[in-house]
C-alpha cells in the first residue's frame, strides 16, 4: 500500500532494476501527503441479534499467499473516523435515484447506517459516500453482492476468477473528481515544505465513515432487516427477500483512522532522446496496490519492467530513440491518483512545452480482452501498431481486437477500424492530470477478463497464474505494444496525430448531447458544428500534407525538411493543450480540459462544461461554454491550417 515501508522499498528497488539495465537520469521524487490508513475498525450488529463482522478474508490451503497475517482487513481510503450506533438501512446502489425511491417508502436516511452494494449499476465508491454523505447518513457500508462478482457471475476463487464470500473490495473514498492528488495541496505540488490547506478546507476528503464489506458479512445484516420490500431491481445473489429496513436491525460502526502526513515515491527514469531531448514521450505506471496486488498494479508494473529491460538492452546496442522517453512509477494511484498528479503539478510548466503523449498502463492483463482507450488524435496510430504485433492465438493483436470489439458491440459485421479505440475517456487512472490538468493527449492500454478479485487479498500470483494470464503471454504482448507505440511517437518524422478522426469524435459528442439534452431547442449548436466542420477539413489537409512531406523527404536529400518538421511538430503538440480552459469547468477548476472530464462517478463525461450546464437547463452558462469551444476551435483551425503551408512550402522545396 501507499505509505507503507514495502512500498517504499520497492521505489528505491524499481530505481535500482532501472539503473542496471542502462537507463539514465534515475530520480526518486518525495511528496509529503495527508494519508490515510485504519488503526481501528470494528462493526456489529447489536439488533436483533448479535454479529461481530469479521472484516477479515478466508485463507485457502491451495494459495498460501491468502494466509499472510499482514495483509490489511476492510477498511476505505480517506473515510472519516467516529462512532455511531445506528439503524442501517439498504439503499442498493447508493446512487441518487436510490434514496430518491427510499423517499417514495417514506424512509429517511438521516443519522442512519447505509448498506449498499458495489456494482449495479456500477459507480464509483467515492461517488456513493459523497452522495449518502448529501443524505445526511452517518456511515456507508458497501459490499460486493455475489450477483455481480461472485457465485452470480461463475467459479468463485479458488476455483475460478470470480470474488469468494469473504472477499473484500478496498479502495478510496476520496472526492477526486472534484480534485485528485494529496487533499491539502490542490493544483500545486506537495513536495517538502509546500504550502498547505486546513484539513477544512479539503474539498475531495469525505465527511462520512465508509467500511467495505464481503457478502458474509453483510448477509446478516441484510437477512435480518424489516421494512417494505426490495424492489426486483434491488434483489441480489443471496438467496433470500431482500428488504429496505426500518429499525429492527441496529449497528455499532467505530472507524479510527491515522491521518498523518506521509513520504510518497515517485520513480523516474530516462532514456534521453538523441535528436530532440526536449520533446518527451512519459510512461507511467502506479507502483501501490490493496493487497498484493497482483493484476492491479503489479501486472502492469511486471510489464513496464520487463519494457524497460529491452530498452536499455537496445540503448547498449546503440540504438537511442529521436526523442526522449520519460518513465515513472507512480505512488498513491489508490487513495487519489496522488503521485502523478503531484508529479505533473511539479513539473507543469516543462511538461506543456515538451509533453508529446502520455501512455498509461495500470493493470496491464486480467484477461485476453484488449481495451484501448486513446485520447481521439491518438486512435489511428494506436489501430496501426496492434497490426504489425502477434497476439498469443496466432492473429495479429489487430484481428483480436476487432473480435473483442465485434462481441462487444453485439455486431454480426466486423468493427470497423474506428470503432476500436474507446476515445471516451473517464477519470480513475494515472492519465487524468495529463489529460485534464496540463491537456497533454494520453493513451490507456489493458488487456482485461472476468476480474471479481479486484482490491481484494486474492488478486495475487494464484489468482494470475490460474485465471488472469496462465503463461503471462499477455503481459508480454503489453510489453510490445506499449514499446512500440512509445518508439513510434518518438522516432516519428511528423508526430502521427490523426486531427480528422479528432473532429469526427468531437462530432459525434456534440451529436449525442444534443439527442440527449435537446441542446438545440435552446442554443443555436450551427456555429459550433461550422467549426467542427473546418476543424476536420483541416485535420484532413494536413493528413495529406504530411503524406506528401513524407514521400518527398523519401526522395530527397534529408535536412532541408528537418528544421519545418520540426516547427510543425512544435506547433501540433500545442493542439492539446488550447481544448484547455486556465478557468476549469465550472465548479472544478482544477479539470482545464473543455472536451474531454470525468463524471462525479467515474464515467467518461465529454465536453463537460457544455454538457453539466445543458443537464441542469442552465442555458446562460451552457451558451458561454459553446462560445469558449468555438473560440477554442477557431484557434486550433488556425494551428492546423499554418501546419499544412508550411508542410506544403517545404516538400515543394524538397522537390526542386
Ligand atoms: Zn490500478
Amino acid at each position: 500500500m501507499a505509505g507503507s515501508q514495502r512500498n517504499n522499498e520497492l521505489a528505491r528497488w524499481v530505481a535500482d532494476q532501472w539503473k542496471q539495465q542502462g537507463l539514465e537520469d534515475v530520480t526518486i521524487h518525495e511528496y509529503d501527503v495527508l494519508h490515510s490508513k485504519p488503526r481501528e475498525i470494528s462493526l456489529e450488529m447489536v439488533a436483533p441479534v448479535e454479529y461481530h463482522a469479521t472484516l477479515r478474508e478466508a485463507p485457502y490451503a491451495v494459495d498460501p499467499d491468502t494466509k499472510n497475517p499482514a495483509a490489511s482487513g476492510a477498511f476505505l481510503g480517506y473515510s472519516a473516523s467516529g462512532e455511531v450506533t445506528a439503524p442501517v438501512i439498504y439503499a442498493h446502489s447508493g446512487n441518487p435515484e436510490d434514496y430518491d425511491y427510499l423517499r417514495t417508502q417514506g424512509i429517511s436516511v438521516r443519522g442512519k447506517i447505509v448498506l449498499v452494494r458495489y456494482s449495479n449499476p456500477y459507480s464509483y465508491r467515492g461517488f456513493k459516500a459523497l452522495t449518502a454523505e448529501r443524505e445526511g447518513a452517518a456511515a456507508i457500508l458497501i459490499y460486493s453482492d455475489p450477483q455481480e462478482d461472485g457465485y452470480g457471475q461463475g467459479k468463485v476463487f479458488p476455483e475460478g476468477p470470480w470474488g469468494p464470500e469473504t472477499h473484500i473490495q478496498r479502495g478510496a473514498i476520496t472526492y477526486d473528481f472534484i480534485q485528485p492528488g494529496d487533499p491539502l495541496t490542490p493544483g500545486w505540488a506537495s513536495v517538502p515544505g509546500a504550502k498547505r490547506i486546513p484539513i477544512a478546507n479539503a474539498v475531495s476528503l469525505p465527511k462520512i465513515m465508509g467500511v467495505p464489506l464481503s457478502w458474509h458479512d453483510a448477509q446478516p445484516l441484510l437477512k435480518n432487516m424489516d421494512g417494505p420490500q426490495a424492489p426486483q431491481s434491488w434483489q441480489g445473489g443471496l438467496p433470500f427477500q431482500y428488504h429496505l429496513g426500518g429499525d429492527r436491525v441496529r449497528a455499532h460502526l467505530k472507524v479510527d483512522m491515522d491521518t498523518s502526513t506521509q513520504p510518497y515515491y515517485v520513480t523516474e527514469a530516462r532514456i534521453r532522446g538523441a535528436e530532440l531531448p526536449d520533446e518527451w514521450i512519459v510512461l507511467g505506471n502506479h507502483r501501490d496496490a490493496w493487497v498484493y496486488g497482483g493484476v492491479d498494479p503489479s501486472s502492469g508494473t511486471a510489464t513496464m519492467l520487463e519494457m524497460t529491460r529491452d530498452l536499455g538492452e537496445m540503448l547498449k546496442k546503440g540504438v537511442r530513440p529521436r526523442r526522449t522517453l520519460v518513465i515513472c512509477s507512480w505512488d498513491g494511484e489508490e487513495y487519489a491518483l496522488t503521485g502523478s498528479t503531484e508529479w505533473g503539478e511539479e513539473f507543469a510548466d516543462e511538461l506543456k512545452k515538451k509533453a508529446i503523449a502520455y501512455l498509461n498502463v495500470d493493470s496491464s492483463a486480467s484477461g485476453p480482452n484488449f481495451h484501448g482507450t486513446p485520447v481521439a488524435s491518438l486512435a489511428t496510430v494506436l489501430v496501426d501498431v496492434t497490426r504489425t504485433l502477434p497476439a498469443p492465438s496466432g492473429k495479429t493483436l489487430y484481428q483480436e481486437w476487432r473480435d473483442t470489439r465485434q462481441q462487444q458491440l453485439h455486431e454480426t459485421r466486423p468493427a470497423q477500424d474506428s470503432e476500436l479505440a474507446d476515445t471516451r475517456i473517464g477519470s480513475g487512472s494515472d492519465h487524468t492530470v495529463f489529460l485534464n490538468f496540463l491537456g497533454i493527449p494520453t493513451v490507456g492500454l489493458e488487456f482485461d477478463g472476468p476480474y471479481g478479485v479486484y482490491h481484494s487479498l486474492y488478486d495475487d500470483f494464484y489468482w494470475m497464474n490460474h485465471f488472469g494470464d496462465p503463461g503471462y503471454k499477455y503481459h508480454a504482448l503489453m510489453t510490445q505494444l506499449w514499446g512500440v507505440l512509445a518508439l513510434r511517437l518518438a522516432n516519428a518524422n511528423v508526430l502521427p496525430y490523426d486531427f480528422e478522426t479528432y473532429a469526427k469524435n468531437i462530432r459525434s459528442f456534440v451529436d449525442e448531447l444534443d439527442v440527449k439534452s435537446r441542446v438545440h431547442e435552446h442554443l443555436d449548436l450551427q456555429p459550433l458544428y461550422a467549426q467542427v466542420d473546418q476543424f476536420e477539413t483541416a485535420g484532413r489537409d494536413l493528413n495529406a500534407a504530411v503524406v506528401a512531406t513524407l514521400s518527398a523527404s523519401t526522395n530527397a536529400p534529408a535536412g532541408g525538411e528537418n528544421a519545418a518538421t520540426n516547427r510543425v511538430n512544435a506547433e501540433l503538440m500545442q493542439i492539446e493543450r488550447n481544448w484547455c480552459n486556465p478557468d476549469g469547468i465550472p465548479g472544478r477548476p482544477w479539470f482545464k480540459h473543455t472536451l474531454y472530464a470525468a463524471r462525479f462517478t467515474y464515467a467518461h463525461l465529454e465536453l463537460p462544461g457544455l454538457t453539466e450546464a445543458a443537464e441542469a437547463g442552465d442555458w446562460k452558462l451552457a451558451a458561454s461554454q459553446e462560445k469558449i469551444l468555438e473560440a477554442e476551435l477557431a484557434k486550433n483551425i488556425a494551428a492546423l491550417q499554418q501546419a499544412s503551408r508550411e508542410l506544403q512550402n517545404s516538400s515543394e522545396r524538397g522537390a526542386h
